[in-house]
């Protein structure tokens, strides 16, 4: 029951209208859903800005459908072909730049200098490096293994791939998820989180401008339990790909584990922050506020832990909180605004809520620890908060917060503001401040998690692997790694002699 308008586009809707539209992109038309509507809410003033009609378990099994007919054709292209289309996606999402970062600021509440300066450049970088990648899929040495046999390797695509986004960066987890599996010829069907459709719907029609083929990128839209659990259940997706919480993560492993789909799981964090008695302090204290606070901390990568040499620890404690008072919280347009809101009101609960229960436990909140009244009360608003005192077995310090609130505990030894590192399910990334290459060395071989940086916390390159450890999955984004992800190895092995009966 998906309602076709064919080649609606989704930029002619009114942004401000409050009518269903387009839910979904299936096999190169826009359609609209007649599941329950859901509302596309703006954090910043509670206010409504789209309502749209969801999509049903009949749109997955439509959009699978489109995928799996347009994968013969797209996974037959050649590289150069697969290299055009890409870089013709490339083009439109830059000549759509402006109306890219208006939506993602309207339905995620974030300040338009971090989308025009990080969400929006960085989603078309990617896809401008795996324009450039998809013409380097190379296989492995082949050779004679045995005295009458060759060997090649042929790297090939796997299929239809399912993918399911967070909110957090629409857009670019729309795009981390699409570029590597069309770029190494498969063909895919997303579903980006409920209350954050609406650039992956401007990337589904950038799509339908670059040319890229109908059925190649379908857009299905709907809540996780009802679209995104029906979309992971299809015995026709060869693999699944998601990025989220690790609670989710492990729904969608049990669904994808019955029909034995291939895996990729980029889930939650909980990055330390160690800070070493050498460091430079002033350095360590702005990379605090800025890796804790970056998208008002709902990052996976985020600083949430500071672990700092107990001779440094007031005057770091001092110093964040110091920055921290000065963060001016406000909507997107404003450009004052150093820190939007909450993503939800629901988002904003549960980190006053961690935050509360911390307090309650005997933790205390240097700075911040409420939700701001006057102007900013209709908001998702919350202030920036630097909790010490916590117990490191507590929730505040185990537990994902995913909001702007970082932990600072102190250490007497290296090895034991490692070991406090390492503590913790999580390990997406992790951050070491010193001035000595000793330590640095030691702490990047330490750290266990998928990304260490030395003396800075945060920055990413497409050219580099994003993924995790222990509990925060498994498989990379980005980088030309993720395309072993998205492709699978064949042997072919040919007998030289002919002597084979
Ligand atoms: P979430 O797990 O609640 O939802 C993520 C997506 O899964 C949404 O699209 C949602 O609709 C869907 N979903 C929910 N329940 C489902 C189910 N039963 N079956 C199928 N789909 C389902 O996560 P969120 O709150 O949207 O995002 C925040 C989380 O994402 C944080 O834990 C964060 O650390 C993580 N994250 C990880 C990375 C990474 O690269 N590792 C990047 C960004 C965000």
């Amino acid at each position: 029951n998906r309602t076709s308008h064919a080649n609606r586009s989704v930029s002619q809707v009114d942004p401000g209208g409050t009518v269903s539209e387009a839910s979904n992109y299936i096999g190169g038309s826009f359609g609209r859903g007649s599941a329950e509507p859901l509302d596309v809410i703006d954090p910043a003033t509670g206010a409504v800005v789209r309502t749209y009609g969801s999509d049903d378990a009949s749109s997955v099994a439509a959009a699978v459908a489109a995928a799996s007919a347009a994968y013969p054709e797209w996974s037959r292209a050649t590289p150069a072909e697969r290299s055009g289309a890409l870089h013709a996606l490339a083009a439109e999402l830059t000549a759509r730049e402006d109306e890219l970062v208006t939506q993602e600021c309207l339905q995620t509440g974030k300040p338009r200098r971090l989308a025009a300066g990080f969400d929006v450049p960085g989603s078309i970088d990617n896809v401008q490096f795996f324009a450039g990648a998809a013409r380097r899929l190379d296989g492995m040495a082949s050779g004679e293994y045995s005295g009458d046999h060759t060997s090649s390797i042929r790297r090939e695509p796997i299929g239809v791939v399912g993918s399911i986004a967070p909110w957090n960066y629409p857009l670019q987890m729309a795009v981390w998820k699409v570029l590597p599996a069309i770029a190494a010829g498969n063909t895919i069907v997303l579903k980006p989180a409920e209350n954050t459709p609406l650039t992956t719907m401007l990337l589904a029609e950038a799509c339908e401008a670059a040319g890229i083929p109908a059925g190649v990128v379908n857009v299905v839209n709907g809540t996780g339990p009802a679209v995104g659990s029906a979309l992971v259940s299809s015995p026709d997706l060869a693999m699944t790909s998601f990025t989220g919480s690790t609670a989710t993560g492990r729904v969608i492993a049990g669904l994808a584990a019955v029909n034995g789909t291939r895996l990729h799981l980029e889930l939650g964090g909980k990055a330390p922050f160690v800070v070493f008695d050498d460091a430079d302090l002033d350095a360590a204290v702005h990379g605090a506020v800025a890796g804790s606070l970056i998208n008002t901390g709902q990052d996976c990568t985020a600083a949430t832990r500071a672990y700092v040499h107990r001779s440094v620890f007031d005057e770091f404690v001092a110093g964040v909180a110091d920055l921290m008072r000065g963060i001016r919280l406000g909507t997107q347009d404003d450009p004052d605004t150093d820190l939007g809101p909450l993503v939800s009101f629901r988002q904003r609960d549960k980190v006053a809520g961690m935050v509360e229960k911390a307090v309650a436990e005997g933790a205390r909140a240097v700075c911040g620890g409420t939700i701001p009244g006057g102007a900013l009360a209709d908001g998702a608003f919350y202030e920036p908060t630097l909790i010490v005192d916590a117990a490191q077995d507590s929730s505040i310090v185990q537990d994902e917060v995913f909001g702007p609130v970082l932990v600072a505990i102190p250490f007497d030894t290296d090895d034991e503001g490692l070991a406090l590192a390492n503590d913790c399910p999580f390990g997406l990334a992790a951050s070491a401040w010193t001035g000595s290459v000793f330590r640095a060395h030691r702490a990047a071989r330490e750290l266990a998690a998928g990304t260490v940086w030395i003396n800075d916390h945060i920055p990413i390159i497409s050219e580099m692997p994003h993924g995790g450890y222990k509990a925060s999955g498994y498989g990379k984004d980005m980088s030309a790694y993720s395309l072993d992800d998205y492709t699978q190895l064949k042997h072919v092995m040919t007998e030289l002699t002919g002597a084979v009966q």
